[in-house]
């Protein structure tokens, strides 16, 4: 038979797929247990606004016909809500579509791609996609160190990644330094600003002072690409749908490389009842920055070293292998993310639950490090 592998495009040859966090009912399925937690994906842990699941069971009755193809009406009330022009917004199967997008069209064989180490694992499988070379400076004290990253810069960098905050280390940049980081970037490197917990950073209560907020730049960085998503803090992991925010003529190149009907009219509708939904957001940006005040407190209890996040997951550090921790609490029913694969082998990556959630993964975690 033909070797349908080695038929594959080199740099798909070589692709490891992403490692999903453990559905919950694989979990209970495998391990006989009942009443899991998934604190593995950084969900939502108060699940989608009520109103957006009332705007998808209306948008259900309609799902015969394609759905707008150009998301006019939620493109509407982004640009109103974020203060940009309708062309400056991509709509995506999440956002990273968004940043699938930027590498189909602006990435080809002979381009590098830049982004620190402990970036976000979509990164890396992007760039191995596209046969691209991966630029990866270390990082300095867990988070993006700038100052590598400007001097890795050359003259076949295509595109650069930041999250900010990153997942899963939870560090963010601070104004200052990411204006002078984007000063030295020449105009002619995308640089794509993942914002994907920008809600839960531009919380006081998380405790990241100085968060810029990427959209405000772009004015000032034609080069910037900022992307969102309604995953994290709305609660829409499900039916998929994020965006990314623009140069018009930068949008209108990711347009031409984006499938038509990417994002479907249930997650369409949701998305617009969501953004309407001020409460469910005010009250799960509350609950989030409860919540990493209680895993703070429950891992120095223990002793053990985390690092400060500006999301809502938390990384921690074990003091021993992650791996069989992360086995051990899975027979306790909770999912957590092992981050081994990020080059972090002692730490777990803890996503911010209820505060009965907080209270058995911190028992849990007490309970296998004895
Ligand atoms: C979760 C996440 C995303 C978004 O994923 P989508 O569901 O595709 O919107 C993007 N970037 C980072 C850093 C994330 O953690």
């Amino acid at each position: 038979m033909t070797d349908y592998l080695k038929l594959a495009l080199s740099g798909v040859q070589k692709l490891a797929p992403y490692q999903p966090g453990k559905p919950i009912e694989e979990l209970e399925r495998e391990y006989g247990v009942k009443n899991a937690a998934k604190l593995a994906s950084n969900e939502n842990p108060l699940g989608p606004s009520p109103m957006a699941v009332e705007a998808m069971r209306e948008a259900a009755k309609d799902v015969w016909l394609y759905p707008d193809g150009n998301g006019f009406e939620l493109k509407t009330k982004l640009a109103q809500r974020l203060g940009v022009e309708m062309k400056q917004i991509t709509l995506g199967n999440g956002s990273s579509d968004i940043l699938q997008f930027v590498m189909q069209a602006y990435v080809d064989r002979e381009a590098e791609v830049l982004f620190s180490q402990h970036s976000f694992a979509i990164y890396p499988i992007l760039t191995q996609m596209m046969g691209a070379q991966a630029v990866v400076p270390p990082a300095k004290n867990w988070g993006v160190d700038l100052d590598a990253m400007a001097a890795a810069i050359t003259d076949k960098t295509r595109v650069i990644f930041i999250a900010n905050p990153n997942n899963p280390t939870g560090t963010w940049l601070k104004c200052d330094a990411l204006a002078a980081f984007l000063d030295q970037v020449p105009e002619r490197i995308i640089v794509v600003l993942d914002e994907a917990y920008f809600e839960y950073a531009i919380d006081p209560a998380t405790g990241a002072e100085d968060y810029p907020d990427g959209i405000a730049w772009l004015a000032r960085y034609p080069n910037l690409i900022v992307s969102r998503t309604f995953s994290k803090v709305y609660g829409l992991a499900g039916v998929r749908v994020g965006y990314g925010v623009s140069h018009p003529q930068i949008a209108d190149v990711l347009n031409r490389v984006r499938p038509p009907f990417n994002v479907n009219s249930l997650a369409l509708a949701a998305a617009r009842a969501a953004l309407d939904d001020e409460e469910h957001l005010k009250k799960s940006v509350a609950m989030n920055a409860e919540g990493l005040t209680q895993l703070y407190a429950g891992f120095e209890a223990m002793g053990l070293a985390y690092i400060p996040s500006a999301a809502n997951f938390v990384s921690v550090d074990v003091g021993r292998e992650g791996a069989p921790v992360y086995e051990l609490l899975l027979h306790e029913g909770i999912i957590v993310r092992p981050v081994a694969n990020y080059e972090m082998p002692s730490h777990l990556r803890i996503t911010v639950g209820t505060e009965e959630q907080n209270t058995r993964v911190l028992t849990a975690l007490k309970k296998v490090l004895a």
